[in-house]
């Protein structure tokens, strides 16, 4: 039943859901309920458990600390994590997706010495952001935001900007662009479509998306007009991932973006208590592989749930997706967002049809770069 797998990215929250925020689509917030643990700080002994884990199991592994918030678990707890990856030579490439809140001089020479590649979250200027990144204070916390990337650039540490499309910057392309290019001089930029279930994540959920949501054509006036902006003059010097994974695609290099991949179940979850679940879109009892503290990765693997989980996608894509000329980028996209019928009334990516007129789009002057 159990294939090793030749790379495994694994996403820690070492806060469990604590943050210091409360943004209006977070779809992790509600998953405090999952533990019963009023702490939700990860301990050593349970991160030693899972790191001796993947040095037996993957050749190339990554750890994405995420939340809630991140820092919230504190800088003395990440000392003694990295430092016992350094002392047993296990190689493994550490990310941080952060709400760069909390961040300051000490935290950012640390992921500079240990070459964290951090993720910032910020939904563009101070107006569209504090829409909905809302702190659970009513505080402003964007001047310090600020000022921190201003202080990840000091000290030449590797981030790029994490930016949800969501129903109040989707109408503002050319304003959020240009503010991540030519005002804060950000060279790395992901755009994430804000598709949610009122009902949180899992399969089969139905057709009533949380108000934040966007609609699959103001997704796709959004990316064309940033791809527009992009094409004209920032090529070769801004990075724009979704253009980078569809070039891949073209070129049938990898990619690291899980939404597009084949098949699912090689982007792990880990909560703070050692429970392992099969996606961080999932993390529900339903996908609860078991806890690292009492079993080997190998051992929660094996296991028919897991197996048909990483079987789903593959298994259950709609057949206007596998007849699509583009089913070779987006392979039918998250089933997180399978919430519609195609024709046969199966279930579908919500996406599809802005995903469609994006390839359509891009893709010649795509090649055309890649030819040059
Ligand atoms: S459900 Fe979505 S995010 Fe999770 S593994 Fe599958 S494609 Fe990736
Ligand atoms: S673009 Fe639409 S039809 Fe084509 S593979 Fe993606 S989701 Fe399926």
């Amino acid at each position: 039943m159990f294939t090793p797998f030749d790379s495994l990215h694994i996403t820690i929250k070492p806060k469990g859901a604590i943050c210091n925020l409360s943004c209006k689509y977070c779809y992790y917030l509600r998953k405090k309920s999952l533990c019963n643990n009023t702490d939700f700080s990860i301990n050593l002994k349970t991160y030693i458990n899972l790191l001796e884990n993947l040095k037996n199991f993957a050749n190339r592994s990554s750890i994405t600390w995420q939340g809630g918030e991140p820092t919230l678990r504190g800088l003395d707890f990440f000392y003694e994590a990295i430092n016992y990856q350094k002392i047993h030579g296990i190689k493994i490439k550490n990310c941080f997706q952060t709400n760069g809140t909390n961040l300051n001089e000490e935290w950012v020479k640390f992921f500079k010495e240990n070459d964290f590649l951090i993720g910032i979250s910020l939904d563009g200027p101070k107006n569209l952001h504090e829409k909905n990144r809302v702190s659970v204070t009513h505080e402003s916390y964007y001047d310090k935001i600020i000022e921190n990337i201003n202080l990840l650039k000091k000290y030449g540490v590797d981030f790029n900007i994490l930016c949800t499309v969501n129903k109040e910057n989707v109408r503002y392309p050319r304003e959020v662009y240009e503010y991540f290019v030519n005002t804060l001089k950000v060279n790395f930029l992901q755009f994430i479509p804000i598709v949610q279930s009122e009902k949180g994540s899992g399969f089969n959920r139905e057709n009533v998306l949380n108000p934040q949501s966007i609609t699959p054509k103001e997704y796709e006036d959004f990316i064309i007009s940033v791809f527009d902006l992009w094409y004209k003059k920032d090529v070769g010097k801004v990075s724009v991932q979704l253009f980078e994974v569809i070039m891949a695609s073209w070129l049938g290099t990898e990619h690291g973006l899980c939404e597009f991949q084949k098949n699912c179940g090689q982007a792990l979850l880990m909560e703070h208590n050692g429970d392992i679940y099969a996606c961080d879109h999932f993390a529900e009892k339903d996908f609860l592989l078991g806890n690292i503290n009492e079993k080997s990765l190998k051992e929660l693997f094996d296991n028919k749930m897991f197996y048909d989980f990483r079987a789903y996608k593959r298994e259950n894509v709609s057949k206007e997706c596998i007849a699509c000329k583009y089913f070779f980028i987006c392979h039918g996209e998250c089933p997180k967002n399978w919430i519609v019928r195609d024709k046969e009334g199966k279930r579908k990516n919500y996406l599809c049809e802005s995903y469609k007129r994006i390839f359509d789009y891009t893709s010649d002057k795509l090649l055309a770069l890649i030819k040059r």
